[in-house]
């Protein structure tokens, strides 16, 4: 193996959403498949200091890593494709930038010196990007810029980008831009102009690609490639073609078709053997022939933008394949939900997944929905808010306490059966002050969890602020939902089930997180199999009555 990390850094042109993260981690893909240790960090060019105060709406669902970092959901990804864990270390904002500086700065770090951009704010980038290189755990770092080249905001990166392949020496260190070849329909064409233009953009500021990864709809014939390989300073083996693909998982072979790994390791100077990917075509296989279709209903009040849940809908993909079965996943907002109409929007699904959230928005008709699966035997999984919406049902509708509610929807409520920790209610500030990350969890003999994990003590990543309020619990239990994982040090309540229902399980962690290609989540594939079987039941149902 290499004794120096080598460096990737991956730019965007012409425009944003081309799937940054997924080139970066199908490339990864290959390298790791070749036997080098590969991570992948994700700089963020804005001024939170993280995602985890962003709206859902703003910036997709936020990503929680094993040691508490909220990031941006690029490290889902990176997780998924690589099967190994991320940390602070792979995300880094502007605002987390400028942070660090200005502690150093109040400590008298700068002696006196005058604070500036140049070089301050871009030693700080270069040492995050070196942060990862420098621990030795790892051959090849892909740094993926957020963001699209002659942004603003982009500038400190680019120039600390152009200043570390400096340092870092030939064969060190090389930049991919992905950009966009778009076509035009009416004039029958593929363009190459914009692409042109994003690497005339870079060069300005001192930096010449080496390798185009050209997002496209169409394939680009061998005229084009040797255009833009001539306009843009680059050798035609390093325009590298990235077709649309019908799901992200094939990237990895698409990439792997056009040699991108090849042409990488080359100007690295790096051996290149066949990547050995066996394991992931096998579920790429099982993803594609499944053998029977399920639909699940996803209740949750981000629901129109599907990145708001991308973790949940990724797991419902490995957990498909692990069960040879296609998942189809039937949104429904919470806030449309009612008594009235919960019979119309909910008996003919499957299995039925209330989401986690935040906030007042949409609870009742989360509350509704798990009243009607509850009582009517559907497979219910409710994820951290849609756990103690499971709660604040139960204590509701069976222990018949009416006021039971959680005291982030009603402060003033007799009965908090979901409550904040005494060590939350004195904080005010909102960034990263819930409970994160990974805390362990003790599996109760005989509870269907304990079944399903096949262990007796699971970690698993959390992000909320609220509890279930073990003053109830005995009550709860008695009349039939039984608090099945307990934190070994807090005893705090982090699953609860209803034995008596065919698949009810309630987690106050986010499984989603930890679900990867290979390594499914088990609680998603045994989710998925219950909602089979409900299906397969209901089918069998009605072939029995025509
Ligand atoms: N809002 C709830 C809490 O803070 C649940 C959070 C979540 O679903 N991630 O406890």
């Amino acid at each position: 193996m290499t004794t120096t990390t080598k460096y990737i850094f991956v730019t965007g042109g012409v425009t944003s959403s081309l799937g940054k993260g997924i080139i970066a981690a199908s490339l990864a893909k290959l390298l790791q498949a070749q036997g080098y240790r590969v991570a992948i960090q994700k700089l963020d060019p804005y001024i939170n200091v993280d995602p985890g105060t962003l709206n859902p709406y703003e910036h997709g669902e936020c990503y929680v890593t094993e040691d508490g970092a909220e990031t941006d959901l690029d490290l889902g990804h990176y997780e998924r494709f690589l099967n190994i864990p991320t940390s602070q270390a792979n995300n880094v904002t502007t605002g987390r930038i400028y942070q660090s500086v200005i502690q150093k700065e109040r400590r008298g770090e700068f002696l006196g010196k005058t604070v500036q951009v140049v070089p301050h704010i871009t030693d700080e980038i270069k040492h995050r990007v070196q942060l990862l290189g420098n621990s030795g755990e790892y051959d090849i770092v892909i740094t993926e810029i957020g963001g699209t080249v002659g942004d603003i905001e982009s500038l400190p990166y680019i120039e600390a980008v152009r200043q570390l392949r400096w340092d870092l020496g030939e064969d060190n260190g090389i930049v991919i831009h992905l950009t966009l070849v778009p076509y035009l329909s009416a004039a029958g064409e593929l363009k190459t102009k914009p692409t042109q233009h994003s690497v005339k953009t870079l060069m300005e500021s001192g930096i010449q690609a080496d390798i185009l990864v050209c997002r496209t709809e169409h394939d680009l014939p061998e005229d084009l490639r040797r255009k833009l390989a001539l306009f843009c300073n680059v050798r035609e083996e390093a325009v590298i073609q990235s077709i649309d693909a019908s799901t992200i998982y094939d990237v990895p072979n698409l990439m792997l078709e056009q040699g991108l790994d090849k042409v990488v390791l080359k100007k690295l100077a790096l051996k290149s053997t066949t990547p050995n990917i066996t394991k992931w075509n096998q579920f790429l296989a099982r993803h594609k022939n499944p053998k029977s279709e399920i639909t699940i209903g996803l209740i949750g009040k981000y629901v129109e933008l599907q990145d708001s849940y991308k973790s949940i809908l990724e797991a419902f993909i490995h957990a498909g394949a692990e069960n040879e079965v296609k998942v189809n996943i039937e949104s429904v907002h919470s806030e449309y939900i009612n008594s009235d109409n919960a019979k119309l929007k909910l008996s003919h699904l499957d299995g039925v997944l209330v989401a986690p959230g935040f906030g007042e928005r949409g609870i009742e008709g989360k509350i509704d929905a798990v009243k009607y699966v509850r009582e009517n035997n559907i497979p219910f999984f409710g994820i951290c808010l849609g756990m103690q919406m499971a709660v604040i049902e139960f204590a509701r509708h069976v222990l018949n306490i009416a006021d039971a509610d959680s005291t982030e929807m009603n402060a003033a409520t007799k009965n908090p059966v979901i409550d904040l920790m005494e060590e939350q209610k004195n904080i005010t500030d909102k960034g990263g002050t819930m409970r994160l990350g990974a805390w362990a969890c003790d599996l109760k003999i005989g509870s269907k969890v304990r079944d399903i994990y096949k262990a007796e003590t699971i970690n698993e990543r959390h992000r909320h602020r609220y509890e279930f309020n073990s003053n109830y619990k005995s009550q709860i239990e008695e009349a039939g939902m039984v608090a099945t994982g307990l934190n070994p040090e807090t005893g705090l309540v982090e699953i609860v089930e209803i034995p008596e229902h065919p698949w009810f399980v309630g987690v106050q962690y986010h499984p989603e997180y930890k679900s990867t290609v290979a390594n499914p989540h088990p609680l998603f594939v045994a989710f998925v199999k219950a909602a089979l079987n409900n299906h397969k039941r209901k089918k069998g149902v009605s072939m029995a009555q025509s």
